[in-house]
Order: structure tokens, then sequence, then C-alpha cells
């Protein structure tokens, strides 16, 4: 078996298109591994493909090309082995609402063919912090109880690997908390955990290692500490008291461009230098400030940050 939890290999998805529209290149050659025991994260914005990667895992979208094993089972040859090795929680909620959560877990094991004898569900109500709700009415459950639900729903067969497609999504700051708790709580019980997200801030709090995709394509694919050190990038937004001719340039920021006739944004490193000596080099430049306004990078600057400094593997 080989040393991946998972691992994918030139995966490509075409959507045929609907009605007049062309067909959809969902994925577009995505090739990476997972490795065993952590937490991974898929990362990338709405569109880029992480819920077609995600259905395929769970055989729900059928690929158009390329390979793909859990667990060391390929999922055409070894579907079954594959699909037991493997739990996950789509990133839509549906439940039938007049089942309880027990009933919900007992149903799902009786699907997998889990014996009565080995079933978990007390067990998994437990672990998702549940037991108390075992016999109210699933419609009657918050939001957070039934993505927590679905949680324990996807673990019923003991699957070695569990995926989450946008866990958090949505949800408050109280209830993100408490399933970044659970992943972290499954994950120390040895469970691989895969996570999509569009949060740079969640993969980076969770996840020990990141995968990025955009457009189908994977950008990069890095343990999250590296990533982390490539993103020390901040945004300062100037505005100028004349109209730019000519944008000004220093070895000290990561790009300048201009925004507008008077307004200028220029990235920079902040382990390197502060928000006031790139404030300097403009006022060098003759330039007075008349307003200042600063931001974090997000997903939009790494990948263009990503791409321009040829890191994309
Ligand atoms: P993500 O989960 O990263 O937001 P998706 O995998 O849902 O991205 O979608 C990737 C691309 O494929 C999008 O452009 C989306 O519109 C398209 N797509 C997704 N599902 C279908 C479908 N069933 N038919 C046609 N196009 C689809
Ligand atoms: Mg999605």
């Amino acid at each position: 078996m080989s040393e991946a939890a998972i691992s994918i290999r030139n995966l490509v998805k075409e959507y045929a298109g609907e009605g007049q529209s062309p067909p959809k290149k969902a994925l577009k050659g995505v090739s990476f591994d997972v490795p065993q025991g952590g937490v991974f994260g898929l990362l990338g914005p709405n569109g880029a493909g992480k819920s077609t990667l995600i259905n395929i895992l769970a055989g729900l979208v059928m690929k158009t090309s390329g390979e793909v094993s859990i667990w060391g089972h390929d999922i055409d040859r070894n579907q079954r082995n594959a699909k037991a090795s493997i739990g996950i929680v789509p990133q839509e909620i549906v439940f039938d609402p007049f089942f309880t959560p027990f009933e919900v877990l007992e149903n799902q094991g009786g699907m997998y063919g889990v014996p009565k004898a080995l079933r978990r569900s007390e067990e998994l109500l437990r672990a998702v912090h549940l037991a108390d709700k075992r016999d109210a009415y699933a419609r009657s459950l918050s939001g957070g109880m039934k993505r927590r639900l679905l949680i324990a729903k996807a673990m019923v067969h003991s699957p070695p690997i569990l995926v989450l497609d946008e866990p958090t999504a949505g949800v408050d700051v109280e209830l993100r908390r408490q399933l970044w708790e659970l992943v972290g709580e499954l994950n120390a019980e040895g469970v691989t955990v895969v996570l999509t997200t569009h949060y740079l801030e969640e993969a980076e709090e969770l996840c020990e290692r990141i995968a990025i995709i955009n457009h189908g394509e994977l950008i990069t694919n890095k343990p999250t500490r590296e990533l982390v050190g490539m993103m020390r990038e901040k945004i300062i937004v100037l505005t100028v008291d004349q109209d730019i001719e000519i944008i000004p340039q220093s070895p000290a920021f990561l790009r300048c461009d201009k925004q507008g006739d008077r307004i200028l944004e220029i990235a920079y490193n902040k382990d390197e230098i502060t928000a006031g000596q790139v404030m300097g080099l403009i006022q060098d430049e003759g330039f007075r400030i008349k307003d200042v306004s600063t931001r974090e990078a997000d997903l939009e600057d790494v990948f263009v940050k990503l791409t321009s400094e040829n890191n994309a593997i």
C-alpha cells in the first residue's frame, strides 16, 4: 500500500454544458497526495473545483480522466474498499427531518453494512456533543448541530479518512470554533482529515499542509509553515495629492500598482519594512499622502504572488 491516504493523478473533470452553454472544465489535470495522519487543507475561491474533487472521491461525480486512490484502493478498480475508507461531509446539509440523530446514524450504519453489534451510534453522538439530542427530530436541531450530526454520519463505518467540504461556510464564529475543535479531536484519534475552505485563516489554523486550487488547477501544495512564511505580506493603500504619472519603485516593495489617478496600492513584507517606512519612501518621491489604509493579504493576493513568483508547481 502506498504511503498516501489519498493519491490523485492528472485528475480531469469536464461537465457537459447544459442547453447552449459550452462544456465546463472544472478540474484540469490535478495531481497531489494527501499524507496519512494529518489535517490537509484544500483551499481555493468559490468555483475553484473543490467540491468537484471531493465529490469524485465520494463517488458522487464521475471523473473524466485521471487516477485516484483512497487508502491504497483505486476508485475504479476497487470501488468498495475505496468507499469504505472514506467518510464525506458534503457542502450542502441534507437530512430527512423525521429521523432522530440516533436513527440517522443507525440507518447510515445499515447502509454501510455495519453489523448492529459493531455500530457506534451512541459513541459518535457523544463525540460530536449531541448525546442529549439522541431522540430529537433532526428538523429541530440548530444549523450547527446538523453539521455536527453530518460529521458523525460520515464516521459510522469508522473510515480512516474524513473529508469535510466547506464545514464552516456561513457559520458563526462560535460554531466555527466548535467545529475546529471537533476536527482536532478526530485527528488526535488518528483520523486523516481533509477539509476544503475558501478561508485562508481557517486553513492556516487547522491544517499542517495546504494545497491551493484555482480555476481547476493546482497552484501550490506545501506545509502550512512554508506557505504562511510566503504570505508575510501586507498591503497599504495610499491616496496622494497629485496625479501619479510615474509609479514609484523601490526594492523594498513587493509590488506597487496604481489603483486610480491618485491611489497607489503597495505590497510589502511586514517582517522587512514598516508601513511608516513605506510612506516615507513615497514621500521621498515628492508625493504628499492624503489618506492611508492597510489590509492583510487575502487569497487573491496569494494567487498573484504565487503565480508571479514562479512558485507554482
Ligand atoms: P468549488 O467547490 O471550489 O466552489 P465547484 O467544484 O463547485 O467549485 O465548481 C467548479 C466549477 O464547475 C464551477 O465553475 C462550477 O460552476 C462548475 N460546476 C460545478 N458543478 C457543475 C455541474 N453539475 N454542472 C456543470 N458545471 C458545474
Ligand atoms: Mg464547493
